[in-house]
């Protein structure tokens, strides 16, 4: 009876992984056609100084609104690309409308800082990946420091030389890295020490801990390493002013959150950028 028990579970599960690869297949054919029909789109999330409020940058995150108006979140449908190839151009799309924004805001006469954008570690993997970056820069005359890229952990499942020789590249051209989720990938901290790199990114769910009145300790450990390292320190998922104060004493430099701004696409950011610029003069705190 056990044993029929377990023979029973294994179909169940067979059947399980079949529905699951099915659903990706039609998934994957469905966000090859929104690609190609333009049903992606790119929306942006401030970036403050904690200290003073100033804005210091904004973060590039895809978007997919399906013909009948139902969005698809990035977590579901960035894993698909990965496993498919075709995030190599979604995500050279991604950073080429990035910059392209970037740079319309600034003939508007409204300084958003720098953008960061997300890289997936195939994409970062790939031959040509740096001579991408750099071509699109230079084609659009933006300058490299206006660019920031964020990367995971997961990097260290690439060769160590080429993370390194990739990353002194793009770093020598003046472009900056973020590690991305800090603390919840797998690499070690040997690893991580040896990475140039510009910005340590404390993920959500360490923060989140700071709103619930929990202990501090993942944040404040995250913080004093990238003191340590010398690298910036930017808080995701700031949802209150209680956690920017938290974060703040933490000596944490920077953050982006719900309570500070949405994501937001072209013409809301360009509204927030206008009032802002009125509203607070260059340099003035929040
Ligand atoms: P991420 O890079 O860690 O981006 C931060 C995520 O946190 C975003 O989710 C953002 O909307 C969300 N967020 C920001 N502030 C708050 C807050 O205060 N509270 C809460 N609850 N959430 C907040 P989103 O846009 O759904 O993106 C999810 C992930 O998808 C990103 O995480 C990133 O890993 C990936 N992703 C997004 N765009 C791209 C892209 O263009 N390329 C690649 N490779 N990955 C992308
Ligand atoms: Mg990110
Ligand atoms: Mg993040
Ligand atoms: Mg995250």
């Amino acid at each position: 009876h056990a044993k029929q028990q377990h023979r029973g579970r294994w179909v169940a599960f067979d059947r399980d992984m079949a529905v699951r690869s099915r659903h990706q297949a039609e998934l994957l054919t469905r966000l090859n056609a929104a690609f190609n029909e333009n049903q992606l789109f790119v929306v942006y999330q401030p970036q403050i100084e904690l200290a003073s409020g100033r804005l210091v940058g904004m973060e590039a995150l895809v978007r997919w609104r399906r013909e009948d108006g139902q969005l698809i979140p990035p977590d579901t449908f960035i894993p698909v690309a990965e496993r498919s190839g075709l995030i190599d151009a979604l995500g050279e799309w991604v950073l080429q409308t990035a910059c392209h924004d970037l740079l319309r805001l600034l003939r508007m006469g409204l300084d958003p800082g720098r953008v960061a954008v997300n890289v997936s570690v195939i994409q970062f993997g790939g031959a040509t990946f740096a001579d991408r970056v750099l071509a699109t820069l230079e084609r659009l005359g933006l300058p490299p420091q206006r660019l920031e890229l964020e990367i995971t952990e997961s990097v260290a499942m690439l060769g160590e030389d080429v993370v390194q020789s990739v990353l002194a590249r793009l770093r020598a051209a003046g472009l900056s890295v973020a590690i991305d989720d800090f603390g919840t990938g797998y690499s070690s901290l040997a690893y991580l020490e040896r990475l140039p790199l510009d910005c340590l990114k404390i993920d959500r769910a360490f923060v989140r801990r700071l709103q619930q009145g929990d202990e501090a300790r993942v944040a404040e450990l995250i913080t004093q390493l990238g003191h340590k390292l010398g690298l910036r320190v930017l808080a995701e998922g700031v949802e209150d002013d209680a956690v920017r104060q938290r974060l703040l004493a933490l000596g944490c430099h920077e953050g982006q959150g719900f309570g500070i701004a949405r994501p937001m696409a072209f013409e809301p950011l360009q509204a927030w950028l206008e009032a802002r610029a009125r509203t607070a003069p260059a340099g003035a705190a929040t």
